[in-house]
């Protein structure tokens, strides 16, 4: 019977476990692996404290040499399926079960992608699917934001500050997005909105040129430098657990201590509620979480 059992071995994940193993609880994680873990896609990453420039791999490594400095076991599996008992609960990867008091969700999140020509291509070469990570690069730069969200416009609000120009490509004329947003964004000098405009192509050999859209029946390519796409995230929830509460768009409820409704049961980074997703707010989880945990 393991104290805290961890699902996800990201930046939130690998924090927790070394909260929890400094508080004296046993402690393993269980991590998919690197590739699906949203801080190794992150190319530079310039905002985290202590490092001024470093690629989100090497930030990550650094985590997972910290955990293993640690002794905390890093056992390279997949959940797929959860099932609560009287202690604690049951997890199961495909071949291995695990036993556990406490456990913690750290899967993280995944951009939606808008399933266009170039995205995957261009991906990291003037495609981003978030601003306050990749806007800096975009410096006096011309930018395209396709969505229609509160994280669109959002982040065309952002990147007004700096780019030389933000186009705000919607495939309606009105925005699920906050009013006061939408009105910010339109008080914006360099920010246009582009309509009733669905984007087809994402266009540039090696590095993005621009972006092909259909409005109102006509085809016209909007030339830019960057792409950032913002038609949502989901949560990488690839097992069902009962009762657990989650929002509209399947991002866990938690208090401050990251404490879901389910006795025991905890989540942490991206994968929860919350306002903003960064490094920084997914390490502070994991101070977070043990404080919960020693208070259950
Ligand atoms: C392109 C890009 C650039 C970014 N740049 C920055 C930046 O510059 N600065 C910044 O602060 N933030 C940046 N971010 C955001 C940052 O990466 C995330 O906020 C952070 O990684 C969240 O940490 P996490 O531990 O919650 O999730 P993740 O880092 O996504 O880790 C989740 C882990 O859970 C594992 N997992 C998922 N499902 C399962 C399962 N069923 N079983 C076992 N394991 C599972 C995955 O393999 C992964 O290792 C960027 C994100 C992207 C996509």
């Amino acid at each position: 019977m393991i104290d805290v059992l961890i699902v996800g071995g990201g930046p939130a994940g690998l924090s927790s476990a070394i909260y929890a193993k400094r508080a004296g609880l046993s402690v393993t994680v269980l991590d998919k692996g690197a590739s699906e873990c949203q801080i190794t896609k992150a190319t530079e990453v310039e905002n985290y404290l202590g490092f001024k420039s470093i690629s989100g791999i090497d930030l990550h490594a650094q985590f997972v040499e910290h955990a293993k400095a640690q002794d905390i076991p890093i056992v390279k599996k997949g959940v797929v399926s959860v099932e609560k008992t009287e202690s604690g609960f049951k997890v199961f990867t495909k071949k291995d079960e695990f036993e556990c008091k406490h456990l913690v969700l750290a899967m993280g999140r995944s951009h939606k992608h808008l399933g266009v020509e170039g995205e995957d291509r261009l991906a990291g070469a003037g495609v981003s699917y978030c601003a306050t990570c990749d806007g800096f690069f975009f410096r006096d730069k011309v930018v395209a934001v396709i969505g229609g969200g509160d994280s669109a416009v959002s982040q065309a609000i952002y990147l007004s500050a700096f780019c030389q120009k933000v186009y705000l490509v919607h495939r309606r004329d009105t925005f699920r997005a906050a009013n006061y947003l939408v009105e910010r964004a339109r008080e914006k000098d360099n920010i246009e909105f582009v309509l009733n405009a669905t984007v087809n192509e994402i266009l540039g050999d090696n590095f993005v040129v621009g972006v092909n859209v259909t409005q109102e029946e006509d085809s016209r390519t909007i030339e830019c430098d960057g792409v950032f796409g913002a038609v949502g995230e989901k949560p990488n929830m690839s097992f069902v657990i009962d009762g657990l509460h989650t929002t509209s768009q399947g991002q866990i409820v938690t208090d401050n201590y990251c404490r879901t409704n389910i006795k025991r049961l905890y989540a942490v980074g991206d994968i929860r509620d919350r306002e903003v997703y960064q490094i920084i707010t997914a390490v502070a989880d994991g101070a977070l979480v043990v404080e919960g945990i020693l208070k259950a």
